[in-house]
């Protein structure tokens, strides 16, 4: 009996799953590249040096008070600094409304709820594949008409640009469109220059209005600059547009939940209304956002040295894991693993999409002892210099 007898087991989250049977295995060789986190050359996780000067700086003088419903007012102007760049005319002109949230995710959902109240159109248009959480997010908040677009190409294991542009033509007129801005997940897949042009260039015909995941910026290339590209080109074309980031990647912050929302209208007179209505969708959700995460990355974009000292070492997070990708690659090709692999250099970003079949995958788990997802995604700062030896010649085993 009881009142919630009826309630069913609900499905385990595919990706937390992984790192259960991994932790269950007791095989000395096992591999774990489920983990959508960075991971040192020894395989731990990392605090940045940046943060961990910063972090001491909040400690040293703490400050336990209500935040504004927005947040920290310096942490969201030099968050939208951080992905338009200081002379965008976004920021000059205060088109933006940016508000503190709960890391990439509170972010979206902030969006998606603010669009479901204040946006007409009812369809929202994702990439396939695309990051779970999308397709929940949006409906949950309002926005029900989820629709795929295409966007991996199986046989090139690259971007399906043609497919892409004419799902986008044939998608309803002022559709939101949501685009990774970078290291596009769990593809790694991510535009070139031009393309991003030929996808600007529809969204404006199509009247659409962009939300831009920016879950990777600096992580990516290892320069910040060039992962905000996609962001600045559709801004500087004078795009209203959303915006989510998240400072879980580029500062290992994944568990301070620091993220900030954008939205960028026309003028300072509708960003200014439209900020007032965020405060209207956060109020009842959570109030206001944790202050200490927010704070420690005040610190680090302020204070110039921190600045220097987070660039280096997000540049040293992006250079090793594009290591792993040359090597995995090489190592790839001396195990003699059958079929084209380059791809796992050109992809981008945390994740690999190996193009491991669902049996592939299972037999590496089973024989090999690596987990990851059944979609053949790899995260590639799971690996180090001696498993992508391992890995290489578990692939080409689970091939022939
Ligand atoms: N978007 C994408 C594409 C992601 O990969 C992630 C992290 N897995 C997020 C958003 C948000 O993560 P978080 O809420 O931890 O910032």
């Amino acid at each position: 009996g009881g009142l919630f007898s009826h309630v069913e087991q609900g499905p385990p989250d595919p990706i937390l799953g992984i790192a259960e049977a991994y932790k269950k295995s007791t095989n000395p060789k096992k591999l774990n590249l489920g983990v959508g986190a960075y991971r040192t050359e020894e395989g731990k996780p990392l605090v940045l040096e940046a943060v961990r000067r910063a972090e001491q700086a909040v400690v040293s003088n703490p400050d336990h008070e209500y935040l504004p419903i927005t947040g920290i007012p310096e942490f969201n102007a030099l968050s939208a600094r951080l992905a338009f760049g200081e002379d965008s005319s976004v920021i000059r002109e205060n088109c933006n409304a940016t508000v503190q949230a709960l890391s990439g995710t509170g972010s979206l959902r902030v969006g998606a709820e603010f669009l479901a109240r204040h946006y007409p159109v009812r369809t929202v248009l994702l990439p396939s594949p695309t990051w779970p959480s999308h397709n929940k997010i949006f409906p949950l908040a309002g926005v029900a008409d989820v629709r795929a677009y295409r966007y991996f190409k199986p046989s090139s294991r690259g971007l399906d640009y043609e497919g892409m542009l004419e799902d986008l033509r044939k998608a309803p007129e002022g559709s939101i469109l949501l685009l990774h801005a970078c290291a596009h997940n769990p593809t790694g897949v991510d535009p070139s220059l031009d393309q991003w042009r030929g996808i600007l260039e529809v969204a404006k015909e199509k009247k659409f209005l962009p939300f831009f995941d920016s879950a990777y910026q600096g992580f990516a290339s290892g320069d910040l600059e060039r992962d905000a590209t996609a962001i600045r080109m559709f801004a500087d074309e004078g795009m209203e547009m959303l915006l989510a980031q998240s400072y879980a990647k580029n500062m290992g912050l994944y568990g301070e939940r620091v993220g900030a929302l954008t939205v960028v209208a026309r003028d300072a007179a509708i960003a200014e209304r439209v900020e007032s209505q965020l405060k209207l969708v956060i109020r009842p959700m959570f109030s206001n956002p944790p202050r200490f995460g927010a704070a420690i990355v005040v610190k680090v974009l302020q204070d110039p040295e921190l600045y220097a000292l987070w660039r280096k070492e997000l540049k040293g997070m992006a250079d090793r894991i594009n290591g792993m990708r040359t090597l995995l690659f090489q190592e790839l090709q001396r195990a003699g693993a059958p079929g084209k692999w380059s791809h796992i250099v050109e992809q981008i970003g945390m994740f690999s999409f190996t193009g491991l079949s669902k049996p592939q995958v299972e037999y590496l788990t089973a024989k090999w002892h690596v987990y990851m997802t059944l979609d053949g995604r790899i995260s590639m700062a799971g690996l180090n210099q001696a498993s992508c030896r391992y890995l290489a010649e578990g692939i080409a085993d689970a091939i022939r």
